[in-house]
């Protein structure tokens, strides 16, 4: 029998705000454990909540650019368990009426093809603090820094049917999040992550199987990786004719296996009720409107123009729209020069991107600016550069030489390009190596490649090799 794969994943991102969804403690990242975290985050007796404005509107961003619907009244619900890292016994979220409802992403996959995928529901939340387990040798710790970070939860329809389709789902949502600049999206810090939920089915049936939630993936490779486990783990269990638990697992990167945490709580065990400190979110139309119009290209308009207005593949279109700096940077370049967008995109793509993946910088921090590489590619176009040659003043002007002009006279880098004076070694090679020219002449068209190459030798490998193909073939025949 064969068995499918049905994935749906909740992703946590959180919002680039200052401060935090109820209070006015900072949100930074990095400091000092519990230096963060005031009474409100904490939930003491007596203290009220006050909702953060900002909060609202990026989680209304997000519903905009999803097409989702704006909840024009939601409620904030308390969601009671008991947990070291949640003091006060319950967190705020929002439950049966969030802010945000429906809509979806169109995913491009792997092979090029676009995967419609819907959103349930994207709500707010606080984060709850973080148990500390590496840093005492008997104890854990509890940082509470964390607590009351603001949280857009944004769960997903189980559209999904394999790991690449949930990564390429959550690549899309990344770059969107990091367009909207509602979240800055580091994994890494614990901005953007992700619990996996994984169930396996018959091919053909359609209700959905039980699944398994894994929980707090922080890299895409890991999602990748525990999903891929977890759809093999399932369908060796079904193939045994065994049961799938509905329980919470968690990924083991270095075994590269899902473990069982805990069994799954329904959401009656953690008696939602409207949180008595805080009003139903009541939104009017005006704001609505007035953070509609401020909405950037998305990220799927931006690849769509990419490929029609610079003749780009789809490919190429999305690489350089996976974010707005990038893509910025692809169209600073355009403007700069006259050039093939083609040229443009794959030094982009190729020697900017690898460079930047080197040296782990951001392409807001290259070395090279869009301008600089346009001015590099230039020379390629008027003849001065071969593509080799321009590969290694480009890797002169990343080191800090300057613009490609001085570095290609610094290191007297100019391709021969002079007809008279390229015409002279040519008849020297011509008149050194008189056989091999009467043969040519005869029609052994192989020995092109010979002369070509005493050429080269000749001018250390300077000479514009269009060039000097024309100017062999013109001294062969020089009538036509
Ligand atoms: P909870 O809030 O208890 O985690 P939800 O019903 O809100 O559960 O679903 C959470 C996520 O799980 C959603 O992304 C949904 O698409 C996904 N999901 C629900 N049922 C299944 C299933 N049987 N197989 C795979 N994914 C599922
Ligand atoms: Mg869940």
């Amino acid at each position: 029998m064969k068995w499918e794969a049905v994935i749906g994943l909740e992703v946590h991102a959180q919002l680039a705000t200052e401060s935090k969804i109820f209070s006015s403690t900072p949100t930074r990242y990095g400091a000092e454990p519990n230096t963060q975290a005031g009474r409100i985050d904490l939930g003491y007796p007596g203290v009220l909540p006050v909702l953060n404005r900002k909060a609202v509107e990026l989680a209304v961003r997000f519903g905009l650019a999803i097409g989702a619907t704006i909840g024009r009244q939601s409620v904030f619900a308390r969601k009671n368990y008991f947990y070291p890292d949640l003091p006060k016994g319950y967190q705020i979220s929002q439950y049966d009426r969030p802010i945000v409802t429906g809509g979806g992403l169109e995913v491009v996959l792997q092979d090029g093809s676009v995967k419609p995928v819907g959103i349930t529901r994207a709500h707010l939340e606080e984060d709850a603090g973080k148990s500390v387990h590496d840093l005492f040798p008997d104890a854990t710790g509890i940082d509470l820094n964390r607590a009351g970070t603001p949280l857009l939860e944004i769960v997903s329809e189980p559209d999904l049917r394999s790991a690449e389709e949930a990564v390429a789902y959550l690549k899309c949502l990344h770059t969107l999040v990091r367009y909207l600049e509602i979240c800055d999206g580091n994994m890494q810090e614990g901005s953007f992550r992700c619990d996996a939920n994984v169930s396996v089915r018959p091919h053909g049936q359609r209700e959905l199987a039980t699944r398994t939630e894994i929980k707090n993936l922080n890299s895409f490779r890991f999602v990748e990786q525990a999903i891929a486990f977890e759809i093999e783990r399932q369908t060796e269990v079904h193939e045994d004719g065994g049961t799938i638990i509905q329980e919470t697992r968690l990924y083991d990167p270095n075994r590269r296996e899902t473990r069982p945490l805990r069994t799954k709580e329904d959401a009656h065990d953690y008696r939602y009720f409207p949180d008595p400190d805080l009003l139903p979110l009541v939104l009017d139309e005006p704001w609505i409107q007035t953070i509609a119009s401020s909405l950037p290209e998305l990220p799927r308009a931006k690849r769509d123009r990419f490929m029609a207005s610079y003749g780009l593949s789809a490919y190429d279109a999305t690489v350089l729209t996976q974010s707005r700096a990038l893509a910025d940077y692809f169209e600073t370049g355009m403007r700069a020069r006259t050039l093939d967008p083609k040229i443009l995109a794959n030094w982009v793509m190729g020697e900017v991107l690898a460079g930047l993946n080197r040296d782990h910088l951001e392409i807001e921090a290259a070395p090279v600016s869009a301008d600089e590489l346009a001015g590099l590619l230039a020379r390629i176009v008027d003849g001065t550069l071969s593509g080799k040659m321009a590969k290694e003043v480009f890797e002169a002007m990343w080191g800090g030489g300057g613009t490609a002009d001085a570095v290609i006279d610094q290191k007297g880098l100019r391709q021969l390009s002079d007809t008279g004076a390229l015409e002279s070694v040519i008849d020297a090679v011509i008149a050194a190596h008189p056989e091999q020219w009467a043969e040519y002449c005869a029609g052994r068209d192989k020995l092109l490649g010979f002369f070509v190459g005493q050429v080269m030798q000749a001018t250390r490998g300077q000479a514009s090799p269009q060039l000097l193909n024309a100017l062999i073939e013109k001294k062969r025949r020089p009538e036509s």
